[in-house]
């Protein structure tokens, strides 16, 4: 069959706006219009129509269906699915679907974290259609993008504080153009989430109840080979590899989301996938979708994508890089650094405020990518440390110097700078990049937060983002809101501001121990190192000010949102661990002591029909494995117990903490004594599929 060109098929699943300007009448199209451009509030009247027509196309095209489709704090998406069908009195049925069931869904979401927000006996929250993501239809269903909300007006997903952060930004970056002279109707941010992940074999996929359960291998020893001859990084993609690729992309343009980039990782069978940027709203649903699709295609191509932070011990496990950016609806990206010395005068500010949230609000940034699964890698030198530090560049650097001390930048032509009467000296944007150890490294006209992890939502990272740059904002406007002399309090504000957050800057190694030692002891950066060390100082009270006052949360949110996150940490662990019970008393031990059965009577016949024979492997191989066996048997009973005690840690933050010093370690000690028992027994006899065979057997 012939293949169809791309912009044929790019965006044939979604109610576009090419698709809305078609069907919808002029007025009806320009309101919406409004809506979406402007967050005016909808009239019913027009969502009649919109739905009617939405209906149209979406059976049209297939669907049967419609969903309110929405984030709930599981990280996951959720969708119910209602038919269009309402029956007609004679007997047959007729699709509808109205204004009311698109602008407004109650689905029965008692079964939904809230985190004591909404006790289940009133269990209906409501969702909210965003008219600001496009619908789209997905396996004959109209998915329609919404918010979720309890009927107290309390925010149950990760999309309502991710408009409402959006919104702050926006008001403060507005007040600031407004004093540059410059009107504009809406500053949004924008991201592009490069994103990382492993495709194995489905057989054995299914073979691991490790990988099935809880996502990561809980046990197995190193291959001979792994990631050291860096072979795989940009290597030829495998036959299999690009054909899972070619559908996925297909199935991703046909949503409409611009999958541009696909490369081999670092890892065997790891690979990363990045679409063109979009507003942050906007990426965010696409890349939930992302995630969705390509589980779904690798199964079609008798694969497994693995979207955990870290499915294998020993080599790099998966991230995600949120590139993010300031732009105006006239197409200026506020971080990229003008021609003119006005307009490079605003980029810093900008900059600046950046800069300033970074370093003042470094924690809500750390617990913003805390998870049990991302705590195996960042700080493991594969991904950057648990510190949140700032990249810049040399030559940014030099710049920020030169003003900060008054004196001239030795680039290429040597002024002293004042802003707003200088241009800033060009620099080359090339050589602002490939620092890969820092957390957030300013790329040339857009800061990447590279901390995320692979299955985490990146509506949590630009929530924290968005406000924490809104306050900046908010404090600069405050201040040159009241400024006689405009050019010169600028000056001295950037200035100090430079003065003042200059601590959260390093260009150096980030995977460096000098450096954990200088940012914790002379720079007093915070180095929060588990999910158990970050997620309670979400209830700092500076933090709680600062998102309560830009109303991106409120109080009760907070608390409830806190306490799902870490419910949600010593749930995944206690997962995990009985997990590794489960594997060991099921399997491994019965496994090896079939082995060590063999061995022995192996033994004892040879013996018996030779004084000659010494069997040093049988004895030697035997009395490890014995050994190993007890170590095995002792260190599951100890994890055991420390889950058991887990139940009456008493509170969130105790239990979270037990999990931290108790659960974890003794994982690990029972990990070891197994992987070294799988170095000693024949593959016949290993009860679940190698490390070998999981990384090297797609071809
Ligand atoms: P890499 O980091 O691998 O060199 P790029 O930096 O070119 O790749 O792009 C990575 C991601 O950054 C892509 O998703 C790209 O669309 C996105 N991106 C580029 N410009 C911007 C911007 N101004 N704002 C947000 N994201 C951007
Ligand atoms: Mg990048």
């Amino acid at each position: 069959m012939e293949k169809k060109s791309i912009p044929s098929i790019f965006g044939s699943l979604v109610f576009d706006d090419r698709v809305m300007r078609a069907r919808l009448s002029q007025k009806v199209y320009n309101s919406l219009r409004k809506t979406i451009d402007e967050n005016e509030d909808l009239d019913e009247k027009i969502a009649s129509a919109v739905a009617s027509e939405m209906r149209d196309w979406a059976i049209e095209n297939g669907a049967t269906h419609f969903t309110h489709w929405f984030q709930p704090l599981t990280g996951v998406t959720a969708e119910k699915h209602d038919s269009f069908i309402t029956p007609s009195p004679d007997g047959g049925v007729i699709m509808e679907f109205s204004g009311k069931e698109l602008i407004k869904g109650e689905p029965d979401a008692s079964s939904f974290p809230s985190g004591g927000l909404r006790a289940t006996f009133e269990a209906r929250g409501y969702t909210a259609w965003d008219p600001t993501s496009y619908a789209f239809i997905k396996d004959h269903t109209l998915c329609i993008p919404t918010a979720f909300c309890s009927y107290a007006g309390d925010a149950l997903d990760k999309k309502t504080p991710l408009l409402r952060s959006m919104q702050a930004l926006n008001k403060q970056a507005k007040r600031i153009l407004k004093l540059f002279g410059t009107e504009v109707k809406n500053v949004r941010t924008s991201v592009g989430p490069e994103q990382e992940y492993f495709l194995i074999d489905e057989a054995m996929f299914k073979k691991r109840p490790d990988l099935v359960y809880t996502g990561r291998t809980l046990f197995g020893a190193m291959p001979p080979k792994g990631q050291e001859l860096d072979d795989h990084y940009f290597g030829a993609i495998k036959p299999s590899v690009i054909s899972f690729m070619e559908d996925l992309n297909e199935e991703l343009w046909k949503l409409g989301i611009l999958v541009k980039t696909e490369h081999n990782e670092v890892a065997p069978a790891q690979h990363e996938l990045a679409p063109i940027y979009s507003t942050t709203n906007v990426a965010t649903d696409n890349n939930q979708l992302t995630m969705e699709i390509m589980q779904k295609v690798a199964r079609k191509h008798g694969l497994a994508c693995l979207l955990h932070e870290k499915p294998f011990a020993g080599v790099n496990g998966s991230g995600k890089h949120n590139n993010w950016s300031m732009a105006t609806d006239t197409g200026v990206n506020l971080l990229s650094p003008g021609d003119t010395p006005h307009e490079n005068a605003q980029f810093l500010l900008f900059l600046c405020a950046v800069i300033q949230a970074v370093d003042d609000y470094q924690d809500l940034l750390r617990l913003a990518v805390a998870t049990a699964g991302n705590d195996h890698r960042l700080g493991a030198n594969e991904a950057p440390p648990a510190i949140i530090s700032v990249f810049l560049g040399d030559e940014l650097t030099g710049i920020l110097e030169a003003i900060k001390n008054d004196t001239p930048y030795h680039g290429t032509e040597k002024v002293t700078m004042k802003l707003g009467v200088h241009s800033l000296p060009k620099f080359s944007r090339d050589t602002t990049d490939r620092n890969r150890t820092s957390p957030f490294a300013f790329t040339g006209n857009k800061f990447e937060f590279r901390s995320l992890g692979s299955s985490n939502s990146i509506a949590c990272c630009n929530i924290m983002l968005n406000a924490a740059v809104a306050e900046s904002l908010r404090q600069y406007a405050d201040i040159l809101e009241k400024a006689d002399d405009f050019d010169s309090v600028l000056h001295d504000l950037i200035k100090d501001t430079i003065k003042k957050h200059e601590r959260i800057l390093f260009n150096g190694n980030g995977y460096g121990e000098d450096w954990i030692k200088e940012a914790t002891e002379v720079r007093g950066l915070s180095n929060l190192k588990t999910t158990a060390d970050a997620m309670p100082h979400l209830l700092d009270k500076k933090n709680m000010d600062m998102l309560i006052s830009h109303k991106v949360f409120t109080e009760t949110e907070l608390h409830s949102r806190c306490e799902i996150m870490l419910e949600n940490y010593c749930k995944t662990v206690n997962i995990e661990g009985h997990t590794m019970v489960d594997m060991v008393r099921k399997n491994y031990l019965p496994a090896i002591e079939g082995y060590l059965f063999t061995l022995a009577k192996a033994t004892s016949y040879m013996q018996s029909v030779s004084d000659h024979v010494k069997c040093s492997y049988e004895v030697s191989t035997m009395e490890r494995l014995s050994e190993l066996t007890d170590s095995i048997f002792a260190s599951c009973i100890a994890l055991e117990e420390s889950l058991k005690k887990l139940q009456d840690a008493g509170n969130i933050i105790r239990t979270s903490e037990a999990v931290r010093d108790d659960v974890l370690p003794k994982m690990e000690a029972l990990r070891s004594f197994v992987d070294e028992a799988e170095m000693l027994m024949p593959e016949s006899c290993w009860p679940f599929p190698s490390y070998g065979k999981l990384l090297f057997s797609v071809y």
